[in-house]
């Protein structure tokens, strides 16, 4: 067979050779150790947690080894491809923290091993693909998708396994002249790798994180570039991956039943392999059963769900390099208020089989890092998530940061901070009381005070209210009330004797609590009525009286 005239023949446009594209795309000048990795999606613009459980080991794998992170689009569907997808895919990213070094950008690319977009690199792929031709490692196949239906249909009647092989390779080893007369004919083809793999040869692999695991050979013959002259993914991975100088490539698991045919691909193309490293599946935890975590049934599976509860960006990535690396929380426990980033960042720490994605864990997670921020930081999250999602809270907050801050920084920066925030989203019933537009009390008292009590205790407290009080003064006055209705001064006292009064001072302040927040539950009550201010404050005990 005249390998180089088919060759010829099939791509005559193609001028290039391997050697020019090894030149175009030397190999990176990185520090010793120094890890490639890239993220690959295609660009439907949808993420899923899966995306984000490998985006985020890659980049924490390149980050932490001065290597290089870099978005690549697999565009080689089109079908698949929305309008903004690459937009949408960098955002979403950011939004959690995940930046790339290189690769696509909004309206073009950024790095010097582009293009990152696949549907861009034809003549890359059909160098290659040629050159396979040459060395008699890859052939044009005209089946028909009837043909192939056939064959289909008939190893499923046989019990065999399906595919392109053997006597269901038609177009295998077929004579020149019969491809030439096809040709002629103008009919389409596809190019099929011509496999040299034996399904009775098994070997050892060794991946970054499942460890050494046997493989079959392949004896299919696949596709590697479709009648339009557009790779499959698998052949354009192969390519990318050299060219881009990737060192590991972190993937789903469900790749792993073509990874022997990946190998082979490298070898026929005489690449080295990168380090593979497949990840086990998210899962979750479903009435004691594991399961995959699901799109239909799992809201928490779409990325999109993170940015619109308001979850912390370091909660998230807290929480993944949890499940991500066993070691981490030991690690968080011996280094509590550390950097994350400075945490060691293993694959060999990754777990094998699937990962269980618990929402109460993350939403723990969230608490404790929101505990930790001071109120500017609470502030300026909350404001950017509410310009998000909520334009009136935006609004509101945005009218007087001052004021907010000072409501945020309630119970924060002591050594025991409250912990009553788990998202963004939380924070605008947590500080509606503070804003009269938002303010909707419930009045519910406490059951030892009447109607009549409530009112009196609203009207002596707003006669003697002071904001310059100390907090000591400020409660000494309420005992007073407590005193003057019939109510114990001290709750000691009230146990010692409860026939004697009709409750105590604690039903004093919850009564003013009440009124002044409209709930029974609020942060230090001397504390919100100082951000409220005298003029509020009063107007809130007159509301109550005026029930
Ligand atoms: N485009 C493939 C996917 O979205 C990428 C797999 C890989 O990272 O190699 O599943």
């Amino acid at each position: 067979m005249d390998y180089q005239l088919l060759a010829e023949l099939l791509y005559p446009h193609i001028k290039t050779l391997p050697e020019d594209m090894e030149k175009r795309y030397p190999p990176r000048q990185l520090p010793e150790g120094a890890k490639v990795t890239r993220f690959a999606p295609s660009p439907t613009g949808f993420l899923h947690i899966g995306n984000l459980y490998g985006a985020f080991a890659d980049e924490r794998l390149a980050h932490t080894t001065d290597g290089v992170f870099y978005l690549r689009i697999e565009d080689t569907d089109a079908k698949r491809t929305v309008e903004n997808g690459v937009e949408l895919i960098i955002e979403t990213l950011a939004k959690l923290g995940v930046h790339f070094d290189e690769g696509a950008v909004k309206d073009g690319d950024k790095g010097d091993y582009g293009p990152y977009r696949q549907s861009e690199r034809a003549e890359i792929y059909q160098t290659y693909a040629k050159q396979l031709v040459r060395e008699g490692k890859a052939y044009p196949c005209f089946c028909t998708e009837e043909e192939l239906d056939a064959n289909r249909a008939k190893q499923e009647e046989l019990k065999l396994t399906p595919g392109y092989y053997g006597e269901f390779a038609p177009w295998r080893d077929a004579p020149l002249e019969k491809i030439l007369e096809k040709l002629a004919e103008g009919a389409p083809f596809v190019l099929r790798f011509h496999s040299d793999g034996n399904v009775e040869n098994k070997f050892k692999f060794t991946d970054e994180i499942k460890g050494v695991i046997n493989v079959t050979e392949n004896d299919i013959d696949h596709v590697i570039l479709k009648s339009d002259g557009i790779p499959t993914y698998h052949f354009a991975h192969a390519v990318d991956d050299h060219l881009m100088r990737t060192t590991h490539v972190i993937r789903d698991e469900s790749w792993l039943s073509t990874l022997p045919f990946h190998i082979q691909l490298f070898k026929a193309l005489g690449f080295k392999l990168p380090k593979y490293c497949h990840t086990a599946q998210v899962l979750k935890l479903d009435e004691g059963n594991k399961r995959k975590i699901s799109k239909r049934k799992d809201p928490e599976f779409a990325l999109t769900f993170y940015h619109a509860e308001g979850y912390p960006v370091a909660a998230v990535r807290e929480y993944l390099l949890t499940i991500q690396n066993s070691n981490f929380e030991e690690w968080r426990i011996a280094n509590p208020t550390a950097d994350m980033e400075s945490f060691k960042f293993s694959l060999k720490k990754m777990g094998v089989s699937g990962s269980i994605f618990d929402l109460d864990k993350l939403n723990d997670i969230s608490k404790n890092v929101i505990s930790r921020m001071n109120a500017d930081e609470v502030y300026e999250n909350t404001l950017a998530w509410a310009n998000e999602n909520d334009a009136d809270y935006a609004a509101i907050l945005a009218a007087d940061p001052a004021y907010a801050k000072s409501i945020f920084a309630i119970g924060r920066g002591g050594n025991k901070p409250r912990k009553d925030l788990t998202l963004w989203k939380d924070t605008k019933d947590y500080v509606s009381f503070f804003y009269d537009s938002l303010f909707a009390p419930e009045y519910t008292l406490p059951a030892a005070v009447s109607a009549d009590d409530a009112k009196a205790i609203c009207q002596q407290f707003a006669a003697g209210y002071n904001e310059a009080d100390e907090q000591t003064v400020w409660f000494d006055k309420m005992k007073q009330i407590a005193a003057n209705l019939g109510y114990a001064p001290e709750t000691k006292l009230f146990k010692k004797n409860p026939e004697s009064y009709k409750g105590h001072v604690g039903d004093i302040s919850m009564v003013l609590r009440v009124a002044v927040t409209g709930r029974q539950n609020s942060p230090d009550l001397y504390e919100v009525m100082k951000i409220l201010g005298k003029d509020r404050v009063v107007a809130r005990l007159n509301a109550m009286i005026e029930r």
